[in-house]
């Protein structure tokens, strides 16, 4: 197996001397997250008032964990730690309760992400004589810029696609002979299943690779599309509160993903606890940034599941690996690529007035993609109406839930007494997936 790096030194580098830089660059970190409104006040309340307060690594452990509701509570500007002028990008994550989820960086923040970008495609083989076609959405969401940036810099032909338009997907990967597809997996098995009726095989295009992630998918799923497009196929694991994808990613050996250490700092906890697992056992993923000026992140937990692989890569690298994530310790389901929370579903259709009190959220297999279905009961004065209104009732709750959640759902209207009513703590989400 070939290997490639695009930073050799960095990418090989002793453990030793990376955790002295992790170090180091804590120690940045926690500078200037003291700048922010946010960590001025949290970090003293841990007896940290300066980054002198820490002696070794192991002090990371002294520092409060940071949670997706900080970042809420922290909104708009709580959390920035430079003056605005020099930030140059912010994003948001795909799907949140209310108030966005934000982050910004400054010009060389963006620079050093998008080095690890360039670093994770390379890592899979990827080079300047690729064509890379990026069907992750563009737009808040860090799927679709952050690889851009990283694929232009390695030097591939970029075609920013963005997602959606099969007819025009296909006609540009024959036209321009696409090597390299960014996408999410269940979006790689719906074109798939298209291809008959566009006149298609997979063996008359030229794609060799594609980089999947934003949602979780087994190992079967991407040996399927492995088999289906005849083409390696490989894990990105990302979060937007930590710039989004080329955090984690798989290397030529499709053994899991390395995390770029010299980034980002991570560990496994016990979700209930807190306290760190043994090293291999599986936990959730915290994380802590170490390359972003504008707007650090301490012990951000992400909530997601997954563990530590230990033992080397065959590539060489020294930066540790994850195994592919397991689950979530919250109840954030991730529909079409698209995080949505049931609380967000709930704040929608509890607004409206015709809508009653009960109402049950389904998701299943639609094909290869998701299929979002929201049961809710109607008032009694609605019932008596004609169906006509029924319909622009359907109509619109489906139109409000697509504002905010970005997903077009099926809008089931049911008679007061026929939703499922659970004794005790009510079951509104039912996960056919
Ligand atoms: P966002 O902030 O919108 O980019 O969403 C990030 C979340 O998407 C993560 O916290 C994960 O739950 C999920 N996710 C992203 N990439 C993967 C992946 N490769 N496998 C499983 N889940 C993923
Ligand atoms: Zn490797």
């Amino acid at each position: 197996m070939e290997v490639k790096y695009w930073n050799k030194e960095i990418e090989t580098i002793e453990r030793e001397k990376l955790e002295d830089l992790q170090f180091e660059r804590l120690k940045k970190t926690v500078t200037q997250a003291l700048k922010t409104d946010f960590y001025r006040k949290r970090l003293p309340e841990f007896g940290i008032n300066s980054a002198e307060d820490l002696s070794s690594l192991e002090d990371l452990r002294r520092l409060p964990f940071t949670t997706k509701n900080d970042l809420r509570d922290a909104y708009p500007y709580g959390m920035m730690a430079v003056d605005r002028s020099e930030v140059v990008r912010m994003h948001a994550s795909s799907g949140t309760t209310g108030t966005p989820t934000v982050i910004y960086l400054t010009a060389d923040d963006l620079a050093r992400s998008t080095d690890i970008t360039t670093r994770s495609i390379v890592a899979t083989g990827g080079g300047r004589e690729d064509v890379f076609q990026n069907m992750m959405t563009y737009g808040l969401f860090t799927g679709g810029i952050v690889l851009h940036y990283g694929a232009e810099a390695l030097g591939m032909m970029v075609i920013p696609a963005s997602s959606g338009n099969t007819a025009r997907q296909f006609k540009m990967m024959k036209d321009f002979s696409t090597s390299i597809i960014h996408a999410t997996p269940s979006y790689m098995l719906y074109l798939h299943s298209r291809m008959e009726e566009f006149g298609i095989k997979p063996e008359d295009l030229n794609v060799k690779k594609a980089f999947v992630g934003a949602e979780p998918h087994s190992e079967d799923v991407r040996k399927k599309i492995e088999r289906l497009w005849g083409i390696d196929v490989y894990n990105s694991y990302g979060l937007s509160e930590m710039n989004g994808p080329g955090l984690a990613f798989e290397c030529v050996y499709k053994d899991c993903m390395h995390v770029w250490e010299d980034a980002y700092i991570m560990e496994i906890v016990d979700p209930d606890t807190l306290e760190p697992v043994p090293d291999g056992e599986f936990g959730e993923l915290v994380l802590t940034i170490l390359q972003r000026d504008a707007m650090p992140l301490l012990r951000y937990r992400t909530r997601d599941l997954t563990r530590i692989i230990p033992g080397a890569c065959a590539c060489g690298r020294t930066h540790r690996r994850l195994a592919r994530m397991k689950g979530r310790t919250d109840d954030m389901l991730i529909i079409n690529g698209i995080n949505v929370f049931p609380s967000q579903i709930e704040e929608v259709i509890m607004r409206m007035p015709e809508v009653g009190t009960n109402y049950l959220i389904v998701v299943q297999k639609n094909g290869p993609l998701d299929r979002l279905i929201v049961k809710t009961e109607i008032t009694p004065e609605i019932l008596t109406d004609d169906t006509r209104d029924l319909y622009a009732l359907k109509k619109k709750i489906a139109e409000n839930l697509k504002a905010s959640i970005s997903l077009n759902p099926v809008v089931e209207l049911h008679e007061h007494g026929v939703l499922p009513v659970s004794e005790g703590k009510a079951k509104r989400v039912v996960d056919e997936r």
